[in-house]
């Protein structure tokens, strides 16, 4: 069975649906705060916080735990910077306390959800994991802290973890049966499709249009949230004890804000319109991974790589859900 933290939020309720239909038995925790329990309607849930390492410990001792897959931790860069306590108490020190009670228990495998914003501002692109890693936001360096103890816990701990630093995550089941519902929403192709649900009474804000970039726009690599759920399934075979493993996970490819805003128009089939503002701090220009090693060691691909294909997803699950997830 797997322990999946943040398992009812966007990314950890796609791990889940995937890990199900592979034939995998799953128990989440998850303190609901960002969560939506409706997206893991049927699976056993034990609503918590991190900050409980007694109830962490009873969750690994009721269930019959072999791995943990660690999606909850809090992802906004922006915030981060005007409240790092937040980060350093929910990423850090909530993972510590997630770590120790695995320890007690005798859990030592472990998938964790890291980030490109690791990497900072690359000096090249596409990003290797050779990259070294300079994160410019509270988030980041929480993130890169989480993996540094993850390294330390392999050597003298012989955990075996795999760490997965995600590109841009979006998109949502092709099925329709889950979907991406923050709130407040500040990821931009939600960000687009809410603009358009809401008739246009929320107007999109584009971040800057003085990159060094082709139309001046910031370019990032979308990765299908699907993807990702597969990746988490693949890092579970290849993980060793004593070793600490790290993949990018992207496409490989780079797609601007004007030119998602192009493939959202295509897929809702209404203009979309938006405004040109100030840079947003934090933005690096050009975030691609390279995704050699992934491919190599892990096994992946990604499957989607098509971001009409990608925003269709999102849009087909966000028309039918307008006000989200309902609350509990
Ligand atoms: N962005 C934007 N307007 C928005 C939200 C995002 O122009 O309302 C831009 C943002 O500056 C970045 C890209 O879209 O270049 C992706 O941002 P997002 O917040 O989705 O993900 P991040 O790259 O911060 O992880």
């Amino acid at each position: 069975m797997i322990l999946v933290t943040g398992g009812a939020g966007y990314i950890g309720s796609h791990a889940v649906l995937g890990l199900r239909e592979s034939g995998q038995d799953v128990v989440v925790f998850d303190d609901l705060v960002e969560g939506h329990a409706e997206s893991v309607a049927g699976v056993p849930l034990v609503q918590g916080s991190l900050a409980d390492r007694d109830l962490i410990e009873k969750t690994l001792r009721d269930y019959p735990v072999e791995a943990v897959m660690h999606f909850a931790a809090r992802c906004y860069v922006g915030e981060s910077v005007t409240n790092p306590a937040k980060y350093y108490q929910d990423n850090a020190v909530g993972m510590f306390q997630l770590l120790e009670a695995m320890r007690t228990v005798g859990v030592n495998k472990f998938v964790f959800s890291s980030t490109c914003a690791v990497y900072g501002t690359p000096d090249q692109v596409p990003i290797t994991e050779k990259c070294e890693r300079r994160p410019i936001s509270p988030y980041g360096t929480t993130k890169r802290f989480c993996e540094e103890m993850l390294e330390d816990y392999c050597r003298a701990y012989d955990f075996a973890v795999v760490a997965l630093r995600y590109f841009n995550a979006s998109g949502s089941d092709p099925q329709g049966r889950l979907g991406e519902w923050h709130n407040p929403e500040t990821h931009l192709i939600p960000r687009i499709l809410r603009c358009e649900l809401s008739g246009q009474t929320e107007r999109l804000q584009v971040f800057g249009n003085d990159y060094p970039t082709p139309d001046g726009t910031c370019v990032r690599d979308y990765i299908h949230v699907t993807d990702l759920a597969e990746a988490h399934r693949l890092a579970l075979g290849v993980m060793k004890a004593g070793e600490f493993q790290f993949f990018n996970l992207g496409t490989g490819k780079g797609c601007s804000v004007i030119e998602v805003i192009e493939a959202a128009r295509k897929v809702t089939g209404a203009e979309v319109p938006y405004d040109v503002v100030g840079r947003r701090a934090g933005d690096p220009p050009e975030l691609v991974a390279a995704v050699d090693k992934a491919r190599d060691v892990l096994g992946f691909e990604a499957s989607y790589k098509d971001i009409e294909e990608t925003v269709r997803h999102a849009w087909n699950w966000l028309k039918n859900h307008p006000d989200g997830y309902p609350k509990a």
